[in-house]
């Protein structure tokens, strides 16, 4: 059937039941049984979330004249980011609506700025680990620029490969990446090496702290041996770091940030040539809502470094509870995590088979292909959930151990 706008409106009752309902086929996120997608840090937070997103809803991030409590908001976001992130003075950044903006808004800096630098933009590339996110394939399909994936290294440690990285850079190269951490093993790659190689080769180097950006901080605070990942390393140009991951905002913020006001600079499109009034707009978005700048600021506030500290211990004493589980049912971890995320892979039962059994039980976690394993991005409200879990994935063991699992379930994100 083709949904057909209604010819009379009908009564805000009926629909929210009806939106309601459709709900319940989602995933169970609520239930703690969804370990991807969503950041759970509790009833208290996201009551604040709601009520700052709705008290601002209407307002318009395009208009900072207008509304210049988001233009402050937004400020302070940035210099909040930037406090935890080692940004030297005169750094500075934007909000965007998510880490695929992020990336794209840095590309794009860092290939104006080369085109200032008088770079030749002929076969522009960014050279970049194979674990680094698809949204630098997106931008860089985007900008007519060029991926080069870089393998990992092949000692075990699945992390970037500074010297392959290397090689792989040349006249053209517009960016090198690391990631703090990625996404599919969750661990951090050598931003320290990195960073040593893009300053004797001259080049931008970005770190996607897309999933870290608000997590490693407070980890590091409380004692995990996180290596330096952020403005700390010289080399590092840009970052790119999320609020609505474990930031614990409300979805539509992220944050792009930038060493120096001149890096900066090659990011706004301050444009005249039309009809209209001048319009100066810090990243793509014209409109941008409200709502997502003043949540992220709200939270920011409203947890503070203790509150961030707190949620981010539970999460990494979860991510220690999920590897001593999974080591006894004889899983192997995929390298050393430190965070939120964790892969990892079992020698003799095929990942994706087990991840069908778990898929069953009502878990909706999600797999990661090189190498096979199961994946999991875990939240606060997991430490509630994580023992049924566990008990879960040993029944799941058991049934593919026993020949007795269920038809093939294929990890898609979409
Ligand atoms: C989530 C993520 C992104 C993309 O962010 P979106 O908000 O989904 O656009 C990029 N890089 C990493 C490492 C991520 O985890």
């Amino acid at each position: 059937m083709v949904a057909t706008l209604p010819e009379t409106g009908r009564a805000w009752d009926e629909i929210e039941a009806e939106m309601l309902a459709r709900g319940q086929g989602d995933a169970k996120w609520r239930d703690g049984k969804t370990a991807v997608y969503v950041f759970n840090a509790g009833e208290d937070v996201a009551a604040v979330q709601k009520a700052a997103y709705t008290a601002f809803m209407s307002e318009n991030g395009l208009g900072p004249l207008a509304f210049p409590s988001l233009a402050r908001m937004e400020k302070e976001v940035i210099e909040m980011a930037l406090g935890l992130l080692h940004g030297p003075d005169g750094a500075t950044g934007a909000m965007t609506s998510g880490g695929t903006d992020s990336i794209t808004m840095a590309i794009k800096t860092a290939r104006d700025y080369a085109r200032a630098q008088g770079k030749p933009l002929e076969g522009a590339n960014i050279v970049l680990p194979q674990s680094a996110h698809l949204a630098f394939d997106k931008a860089a399909h985007l900008m007519d620029m060029e991926i080069r994936r870089v393998p990992l290294k092949t000692d075990g440690s699945w992390l970037a490969d500074p010297e392959a990285m290397a090689e792989a850079c040349d006249e053209a190269t517009v960016m090198m990446v690391g990631s703090a951490p990625n996404f599919p093993h969750g661990l951090i790659d050598p931003i320290a090496e990195l960073g040593t190689v893009a300053e004797a080769k001259g080049l931008w180097l970005h770190v996607d702290a897309c999933v870290g950006g608000y997590f490693a901080p407070f980890a590091r605070m409380n004692g995990v041996p996180v290596p330096a990942f952020d403005f700390e390393v010289p080399g590092v140009h840009s970052m790119s770091a999320d609020l609505h991951k474990y930031g614990y905002a409300a979805k539509g913020a992220s944050t792009v940030l930038f060493r120096s006001e001149e890096l900066y600079s090659h990011m706004p499109f301050d444009l005249v040539g039309w009809s209209g009034a001048p319009m100066k707009t810090p990243t793509l978005a014209g409109t941008r809502p409200g709502g997502a700048i003043a949540a992220a600021w709200a939270v920011m506030n409203f947890l503070g470094i203790e509150g961030y500290r707190r949620l981010q211990g539970e999460v990494c004493a979860t991510r220690e509870r999920v590897e001593a589980g999974v080591k006894s049912l004889g899983f192997e971890i995929v390298g050393t995590p430190m965070l939120g995320l964790i892969a990892f892979s079992h020698p003799e039962h095929h990942a994706f088979a087990l991840y069908g059994e778990i898929y069953r039980r009502g878990w909706f976690t999600s797999v990661t292909k090189e190498p096979p394993s199961l994946h999991l991005m875990l939240s606060p409200k997991h430490a509630e959930f994580i023992d049924g879990y566990l008990a879960d994935l040993e029944a799941s063991v058991q049934a593919v151990a026993a020949g007795k699992a269920g038809p093939k379930v294929e990890a898609r994100y979409s």
